[in-house]
């Protein structure tokens, strides 16, 4: 059923892979920018693929994760009316694996209003795709002044935590007379000149953002500086997934308190962002303004959440090329971890560690394979696997296994989620998304 769904390949939704005329290159294709390269992700292109192993992104499940988050925010038909909080999904890390750019151009047509990523070269790369939303940059960190200005430039949202980055941004738009442009976006109509930027305050992670004794050097910074404008205040919660919230609400009052601070001298954020995926699920008061989703977007609901219906967006499936029977006693794989204690057919699918397949799961895991559960027959190498077969009765060569995600089949359907991957292999589902690696060309499913 899986094949009856038209597949496209990355290119056929366009992926901006060709750069707007006028922009320069280096040799292997990394933006110049000044005297400062800012390196592109390289994925393998679906067009080159001759391994049956892929990852297929369903994004129509990815905008019904949308619509869920949104539900729960009760704000689906209630925008005209009193607005609820703006989602602002969370596409860092090539939107947990799944691919920023069509992730994004997908959601934005979906109505989402803004967005997260990390580095500067995330935002800059969905700024190239087309990409006309809102984008946030959390990482804040922009390297030598030259980031900044390439930050600018592309029109990112700048998140800011230290009285250096913000005379730099004004050293910068006193410089060019204005904020620098790179005409991939049309200037708006409210657009005072000035550089907005979020800043963020650690109110407990013990990671990012002043402190609350650093804050008022920070507002200072803004109050002196006509060239930039406080747009957001923002703060992150360590343990929004914990059993208990009480470390979350102390978050969240340190948050309002330090709020006051800056409303005392005068400088009120336009809006105000806490909540992850498990926080605005969990803890309607972390709502604020804005909610800054990631993992929920991507079908994994957080551990004690509303119950809200996720649906899972990647799935990673290759296909068994090759199949052997083993008389009992015979061993395999590296170190010859797996021994047949009865007569076994064993298939071999190129899948391996290198692909982002934990290498953990040698003996552990399991594949789908006809709709049915094939265990990982000993370790994991680098480009292959082997699966027990014995009791998946008709497997042949040219049969799907599927690594993560859904399979219906002769057999029946079952399906292997990043939870379950997580939980075997000592880790959670955000790495099990974000380790497939650049090698798994991705496909988008429209179904
Ligand atoms: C990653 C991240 C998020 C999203 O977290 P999820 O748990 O994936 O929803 C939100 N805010 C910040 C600052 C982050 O780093």
């Amino acid at each position: 059923m899986t094949r009856a769904l038209s597949t496209v390949a990355l290119d056929a939704i366009g992926d901006g892979a060709t750069p707007p005329a006028g922009r320069r290159r280096g040799e292997d294709g990394a933006e110049l920018l000044g005297t400062e390269r800012v390196a592109k992700p390289r994925r393998a292109a679906p067009a080159d693929a001759v391994r049956p192993t892929r990852a297929e992104v369903n994004l129509a499940h990815l905008r019904h994760n949308l619509r869920a988050v949104q539900r729960a925010l009760g704000d689906v038909d209630a925008r005209a009316q009193e607005r609820g909080p703006e989602v602002w999904g969370v596409l860092k890390a090539d939107a947990y694996g799944h691919g920023a750019p069509a992730v994004a151009r997908t959601l934005e047509r979906a109505g989402m209003p803004g967005m997260c990523v990390a580095l500067l070269e995330e935002g800059i790369e969905l700024r190239e795709a087309g990409i006309r939303a809102p984008i946030l940059v959390m990482g804040g960190y922009y390297g030598p002044r030259d980031g900044l200005e390439a930050m600018l430039a592309h029109d990112l949202v700048p998140v800011v935590y230290g009285p250096q980055q913000i005379e730099g941004i004004a050293a910068i738009v006193r410089h060019h007379g204005g904020v620098p442009r790179t005409g991939l976006l049309p200037v708006s109509a409210n657009d005072d000149g000035r550089v907005g930027v979020h800043v963020k305050i650690d109110t407990g992670m013990g990671r990012l953002g002043v402190m609350a004794e650093g804050l008022g050097a920070v507002l200072d910074a803004i109050a002196r500086s006509p060239e930039v404008r406080l747009e957001g205040l923002m703060t992150h919660f360590a343990c929004a997934d914990a059993d208990e919230l009480d470390a979350t609400r102390a978050q969240l009052a340190r948050f309002d308190a330090l709020t006051h601070v800056a409303q005392a001298r005068g400088l009120v954020p336009r809006v105000r962002h806490a909540a992850n995926s498990a926080a605005l699920l969990r803890l309607p008061e972390a709502r604020l303004d804005v909610v800054r989703p990631g993992i929920a977007l991507f079908g994994v609901a957080p551990k004690g959440g509303l119950d809200v219906e996720l649906r899972p967006v990647m799935r990673v499936r290759s296909e068994i090329v090759a199949l052997r029977t083993l008389a009992p006693g015979e061993s395999i794989g590296y170190g010859h971890t797996w021994t047949a204690t009865r007569r076994s057919t064993i298939a071999t699918v190129p899948m391996g560690y290198a692909d982002g397949l934990s290498r953990k799961l040698s003996n552990v895991g399991s594949a789908l394979v006809r709709g049915r559960r094939a265990p990982i027959a000993g370790a994991v190498s680098m480009d292959l696997t082997m699966l027990d077969v014995t009791d998946v009765s008709g497997a042949r060569e040219g049969d799907e296994a599927v690594f993560l995600g859904p399979q219906d089949g002769p057999l029946g359907r079952d399906q292997i989620g990043a939870e379950e991957i997580a939980e075997l292999t000592g880790t959670i589902p955000w790495e099990v998304l974000t380790s497939v690696s650049r090698r798994v060309p991705r496909f988008y499913r429209e179904p």
